[in-house]
């Protein structure tokens, strides 16, 4: 829009910019708390976004992986399979493809293929789910030398007004006004609110008028996942150097810390990424940061007993 020659202010709720990607360093790596990954990276913009910085790009391989259960993954497969049948793949929960008790084996390969991609249970996961993100091509890349860098190009010299926490935006002829949770009001002739689905869930923002029937009807029937992320540095490598990412089956909780990515291989740090999603992810979020590592700790000892 400022290429277009217009005035464009971004308010941002938060201390950063950046949103669900945020990234820290630890030992000189970009740790990222939020996204890691541009998935498919042929044809998505970000990869020419990548370009234009001169950013590296590694490009993970999802087959060269140790650890796992490749049998509970393709009796999954045959579950799976029937998705092609579903007459309303809308309103079909990926639960009614599957059996009501399923073994522990068959529960982590669920968490493994779905609730990992998705951070959600199969029981909240529309059989649609699947078409979601499939529009690109080639592999995925991760970013070593970090997300920011990219956000630091689309900022460019952007006005971005942190701290501004928006509750209220209303319409009239004249243009828009947005509020502020301090009070103060800002006026422009247009809006472009890009707030999360959970933002809108909770009514955090009075549309004034009400937004369409079309879009609340939406915001009410979308929910959210939840996927958590635990960055650990180690004095050295103890784990398979060569692969890009490690499963796990923790046969007494099918699903907890299934995925690792080796960040020796992608960043050549002794940095371990680990991952729970969906129910493991709910179960760990009570839990101290000192907890989260005891219990990230334990599920390596016994990968690597
Ligand atoms: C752990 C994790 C891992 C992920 N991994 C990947 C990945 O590898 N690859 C990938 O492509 N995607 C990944 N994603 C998803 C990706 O990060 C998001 O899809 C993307 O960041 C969403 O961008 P957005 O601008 O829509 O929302 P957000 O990034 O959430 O930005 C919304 C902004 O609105 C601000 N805001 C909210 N309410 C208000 C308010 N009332 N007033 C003012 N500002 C407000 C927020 O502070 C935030 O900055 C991941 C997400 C998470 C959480």
């Amino acid at each position: 829009m400022t290429d277009a020659g217009l005035r464009v202010t971004v308010l941002e709720g938060r201390d950063r910019v950046g949103g669900r990607t945020w990234t820290e360093r630890l030992d000189g790596i970009p740790a990222e708390m939020g996204a890691s990954w541009i998935h498919g990276h042929q044809g998505n913009p970000l990869t020419a976004l990548l370009r234009e910085t001169g950013g590296r790009s590694y490009s993970f391989d999802y087959a060269n992986v140790v650890g796992g259960d490749e049998n509970a993954v393709a009796e999954l497969d045959t579950y799976l399979a029937k998705a092609e049948e579903v007459e309303d793949p809308d309103t079909t929960p990926y639960s009614a493809l599957l059996p009501r008790k399923m073994s522990p084996a068959l529960r982590y390969a669920v968490n493994s293929v779905l609730v990992q991609e998705y951070g959600a249970e199969p029981e909240d996961l529309a059989v649609s789910a699947d078409e979601e993100g499939t529009a690109g091509e080639g592999s995925d890349f991760l970013l070593p030398d970090g997300y920011d860098r990219l956000l630091a190009h689309v900022r460019g010299s952007i006005p971005v007004r942190t701290g501004a926490v928006v509750t209220r935006i209303a319409r009239n002829a004249d243009g828009v006004t947005v509020t502020l949770d301090g009070g103060e009001i800002l006026r422009a002739d247009r809006c472009i609110a890009t707030v999360p689905i959970g933002v809108l869930k909770a009514g955090k923002i009075t549309f004034e008028p009400a937004l369409p029937t079309r879009k609340l009807e939406a915001i009410e029937a979308l929910g959210s996942g939840l996927l958590d992320k635990l960055w650990l540095q180690f004095p050295s490598v103890f784990w398979d150097k060569k692969a890009d990412a490690i499963e796990w089956f923790d046969p007494t909780d099918p699903g907890r810390w299934s995925l690792w990515v080796n960040g020796y291989r992608a960043f050549g740090k002794p940095v371990l990424l680990g991952f729970n999603a969906g129910r493991p992810a709910h179960d760990h979020a009570g839990l101290t940061d000192r907890q989260v590592v005891d219990s990230a700790m334990d599920a390596l000892r016994r990968m690597h007993a």
